[in-house]
């Protein structure tokens, strides 16, 4: 569930205001995102990929939980760790090249009636 908006971080692009699907988000007049509707996250982390910036916490969890704060998730490494883990982002390898489900579908390629 989305839990927190990087206010030092955010360059206020509206991207994740834009792809969330449940529209969480409102826009601020600054053009800052605000989480306005967090009941309705469906923790797909799409606002999370989407943050050029890593300004976005997702929480695993499907409920609200007591997170750290902005600071701590930062150092911590945790603001945007989702969007890092995929590999979006400058300079990081796609989390793809990790995927090893081809090889079962090579194999399932070889086998009669495929
Ligand atoms: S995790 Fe998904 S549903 Fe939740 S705020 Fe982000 S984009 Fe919206
Ligand atoms: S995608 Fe990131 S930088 Fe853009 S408005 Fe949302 S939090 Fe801010």
């Amino acid at each position: 569930m989305i839990e927190v908006v990087s206010s030092s971080r955010c360059i206020s692009c509206g991207q994740c205001v834009s792809v969330c699907p449940t529209r969480v988000f409102d826009e601020s007049p600054s053009g800052m995102p605000v989480i306005a509707r967090q009941d309705d996250c469906q923790t797909c982390f799409m606002c999370e990929l989407y943050c050029p910036v890593d300004a976005l916490y997702v929480s695993p969890h499907d409920h609200p939980v007591n997170v750290p704060g902005e600071l701590e998730l930062a150092q911590s490494g945790l603001l945007g760790s989702y969007r890092e883990q995929v590999g979006w982002g400058r300079g990081r390898s796609p989390g793809a090249a990790n995927d090893k489900s081809y090889l079962m579908f090579r194999a399932m390629q070889k086998t009669p009636g495929h």
